[in-house]
């Protein structure tokens, strides 16, 4: 596996790879990786000749109250996982290469991001679309993979991709969870052994959630509700929001008659959670 700190390596590197006829796949990451991480790095392998991923931690992703500075980096580990993963390059660029000095240019995908985490964290996904449009440019892949656990970010990422006229394949990986259900996070580790006890509740609530809308209830107002009690039931859990919307356009609905999602994000102990589920098949 090569290391390349570079933006011209990459690109010198993926133009050869074209050059040679082989498929490029591009995983975006911030390192600290998991089981979550490294099944989208499977996938990748299925669909392509060659594997990049990319450990970064996104600066211009993150609100000034957020975890930037605290959030995990376990680098020497990170490489050692992706090299036993197969991975062909692993791409840890500086914040300097990916933001070089004067840069004004930020990607804004407009109504998808409105609502869910668009609300609680103003300019997040600004900061994804212009850090995963530099990474496409940087790698040149043929396709890249997102996970389903944001599934907000992965509607974004093909929103993008399409009106930016990318021509990169959008494959979403399904959400990989621990053996209780809590959807793996690199933030799960900030949690104490209560309040990660107390974090299943986000995927038994989506569970029920699910469940109600098979037996029958179909208005979003009710279901929602009820989830919300059903969080807030445990003491350290507090609600930033459970939507439901459509499963391709995010549009918000008030029944569910159509291919739907339900997102919910959680505050346990000052650390953000966030799971959905397909609620209505597509
Ligand atoms: P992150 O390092 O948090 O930016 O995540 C990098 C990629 O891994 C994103 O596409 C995430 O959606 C994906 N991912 C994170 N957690 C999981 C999980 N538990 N299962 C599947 N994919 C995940």
């Amino acid at each position: 596996m090569q290391v390349l700190e570079r933006v011209a390596a990459l690109q010198h590197w993926s133009d050869e790879m074209r050059r040679t006829g082989r498929r490029i796949a591009l995983v975006p990451t911030m390192g600290a990786l998991h089981a979550g991480h490294l099944s989208l790095v499977q996938i990748a392998r299925t669909r392509a000749d060659r594997v990049v991923v990319s450990l970064f931690v996104n600066p211009a992703q993150f609100g000034p109250d957020e975890d930037f500075t605290r959030y995990p980096r376990t680098r020497e580990r990170d490489l050692a996982a992706l090299r036993g993963a197969g991975v062909d390059v692993a791409f840890t660029p500086s914040v300097s290469e990916i933001y070089p000095e004067g840069d004004a240019t930020r990607v804004e995908v407009e109504r998808v991001t409105e609502g869910m985490c668009g609300r609680g964290r103003p300019g997040h996904f600004r900061g994804v679309a212009t850090v995963v449009a530099r990474l496409f440019n940087a790698a040149r892949p043929h396709l890249a993979v997102f996970g389903e656990k944001d599934y907000q970010q992965l509607v974004t990422i093909r929103r993008m991709t399409r009106d930016l006229l990318y021509g990169i394949e959008i494959v979403a990986g399904p959400t990989v969870r621990e053996p209780d259900g809590l959807a793996m996070s690199s933030r799960n580790a900030y949690l104490s052994a209560e309040g990660r006890r107390q974090a299943t509740v986000l995927q038994i609530a989506l569970r029920e959630l699910r469940e109600r809308v098979r037996a029958g209830e179909r208005d979003t107002r009710v279901l929602v509700e009820t989830a919300r009690k059903r969080i807030e039931s445990e003491p350290l859990a507090r609600v930033e929001y459970v939507e439901i919307r459509d499963a391709e356009n995010l549009d918000s609905l008030r029944r569910v008659n159509r291919p739907a999602v339900a997102a919910v994000a959680v505050h346990i102990e000052g650390t953000r959670l966030i799971d959905n589920m397909l609620v209505e098949e597509l």
